[in-house]
Parts: structure tokens; sequence; C-alpha cells
């Protein structure tokens, strides 16, 4: 049983991380060793003070350096669920781990990439997060995969052994799977809709010549860098599509709290790196008086 759990590995997160290190507390950093593609992909950084014109890559190579000296390590696991349990959360990963905490710190980042209507609804009949954990149930089927980054193109290929048919929307350039039940379509669906469970992808107009704006498909994989934090944790509150959090990043759940970009604009490191040590110390205080209300 940790003190906290930190999912995000991005400057918030990170500095949750070695504000709860120097407060002494147990923790385990959720994310990946490179940390975030939204500060290796910096090209020059101008507005963090105390480093000018730094790039994105040296400034990550910095943040490493630091989680290091502390002897912190990043958990590469994605987390697929929070669970808030009588005081205390569970923590599930694609990867199979099941960890468990007193408090939980949100640093999830924001995708840019919108949900699709129908998504959440549809989510466990039909709509799945992880390809790995649910691949096995589309075996000759037809499923349509949304996929955000070319670093899960080997869970397309997996998908791809076992469903008949894969429609495969990307939305980055440079696909490099070349399958013959793999179909490439350059056009986000607009909702997802079915009766009991998925049954129909619809395309605002075909998407490729010769298709149907109405796809008819078993299951939707949406593989992406983040899961939405409201899908991620049960009767947690947003608006607009950010954690809502009081000034001291606590969110509606007693023991949750969220800090950097998915609580909000503007989204920048300085504003992330604040949120998380606030976060930290929000977390300190209530492992140390429990609940205040
Ligand atoms: C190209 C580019 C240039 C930028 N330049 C600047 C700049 O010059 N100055 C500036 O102030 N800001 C800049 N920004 C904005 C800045 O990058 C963000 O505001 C900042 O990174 C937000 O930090 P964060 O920790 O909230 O989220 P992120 O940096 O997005 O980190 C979130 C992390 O959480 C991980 N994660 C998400 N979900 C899960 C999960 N379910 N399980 C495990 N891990 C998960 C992700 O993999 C990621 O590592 C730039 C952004 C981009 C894209």
């Amino acid at each position: 049983m940790q003190d906290c759990i930190i999912i995000g590995s991005g400057p918030a997160g990170i500095s949750a991380a070695l504000t709860l290190w120097a407060n002494g507390k147990s923790f385990m950093l959720f994310g990946r060793a490179d940390l975030s593609d939204k500060i290796t992909k910096a090209e020059l950084i101008r507005n963090y003070p105390g480093l000018s014109l730094v790039t994105g890559q040296a400034f990550c190579e910095a943040l490493q350096a630091q989680l290091s000296e502390a002897k912190i390590a990043v958990t590469e696991e994605k987390v697929l669920g929070v669970y808030a349990l009588n005081g205390k959360f569970g923590v599930s990963t694609k990867e199979g781990g099941y960890y468990e905490s007193k408090t939980v710190i949100l640093a999830l980042g924001v995708e840019t990439v919108k949900t699709i209507e129908g998504e959440t609804e549809f989510l466990g009949r039909g709509v799945s997060y992880c390809a790995t954990c649910d691949g096995f149930l589309y075996k000759g089927k037809t499923i349509a995969v949304l996929c955000t980054n070319k670093r899960y193109e080997h869970e397309v290929a997996y998908l791809a052994d076992l469903a008949e048919t894969v429609y495969l929307i990307p939305t980055y350039k440079g696909v490099e799977l070349a399958r013959e039940n793999i179909k490439i379509l350059r056009k986000m669906p607009v909702k997802i809709e079915g009766d009991q469970r998925v049954e129909t992808l619809v395309f605002s107009a075909p998407p490729a010549e010769g298709a149907e704006a109405r796809l008819k498909i078993d299951g939707v994989f949406a593989l992406r860098e983040s899961v939405s934090p409201a899908v991620l944790l049960s009767g947690l509150e947003t608006e607009n599509g950010h954690v809502r959090v009081t000034r001291d990043m606590q969110t509606n759940i007693k023991g949750c709290f969220s800090a950097g970009d998915c609580t909000g604009r503007p989204y920048q490191y300085a504003k992330a790196v604040g949120e998380g040590n606030i976060a930290a110390h929000a977390v300190t205080a209530f492992l140390r008086d429990g609940d205040q209300e």
C-alpha cells in the first residue's frame, strides 16, 4: 500500500513525485521512461523560469537526471482503471498490474484527439482501449482501430492477426503496416452506434472510395496516449473535458487529486509543475490530517 500513486510522467507528475519524495512519502509514478512527448517534441522552450532557450530533449534529459538522482523510478505501465474503494484506491494497468494506495494524483495531460460520440457509452460493450486485453474477443471479426501514434502499430498488428478485417484510422502520417486485412481510412468517424453492443461506425461522408459512410463493425479499439479521466475513474467530475479541482487540486473524490494540462488551460510547463507541487503538498496534508470536512 503506497501513500500515493501518481499517474502521468509529464512535468506535473514529475513535480508531484519530487515533492512527495522530499516530504518522505511512499509513491509510485506511472508513465514512460521517455517521460512525455509534450516535453521531447518541444523545439525550443522560451518561457520556463531558469532555463533559457532549452530544447525539449534537453529539458527531458534534465528531468530524467533529477528523477534518477532522487532514485525515483517510472513504472512503465499504462493505467486503464482507478477504483475508489473505502478510503483507498486500486489502480489496474494494461500490463496486468494491480496496485493500491491511500491517495492518487491524476497528471494525465490532455489528448488533442476528442472522444467519439458513443465511445464512453459502449466502453466494455465493443469499445476497448487495450488490444492485448480484449483482442481475443474479436477473432475472425471486423473491427475499427483509431490509432494516434506509430508507437501503437504493434498493437494494430496483433489485432490484425486475430480479426478478419481491420479498418485502421490513424491520426498520424507514415503508417508502416501493410497487411491485406488492414484497410486504412483517413477520415475520423463521428459516431459509434449499436443496440446492446457496437454495431456501426458512422462517418459524415464515405471515408474512402467505394466505402460506405456507415461501416458494419463488431468492435472499436481506441489506441491513444491517455484515457479520458472520467473513463479512468468513475464518478470523477469533469468540466469541458478537464478534471474539476479546488485550489489545492482536490477533485470531487476524496483522496484523489489532479494536476497539469488535464485540469485545464493554460497548457504550459510552469502551470503543470506548479499544480503538481500543490497536489503533492495537499496529499501530504491529507495523509497527515485525514479529511477535515
Ligand atoms: C510541441 C509542443 C511544444 C510545447 N512547448 C511548450 C513551451 O515552449 N512552453 C510551455 O510552457 N509549454 C509548452 N508545451 C505545453 C506543455 O508540453 C504541456 O503543458 C505540459 O507538458 C503538460 O504537462 P503534464 O504533466 O500536465 O502533461 P503531459 O506532459 O502531457 O504528460 C502526461 C503524461 O501522462 C502519461 N499518461 C497519460 N495517461 C496515462 C495512463 N493512463 N497511464 C500511464 N501514463 C499516462 C502520458 O504518457 C504522459 O507521459 C508544448 C507542447 C507541445 C505539444
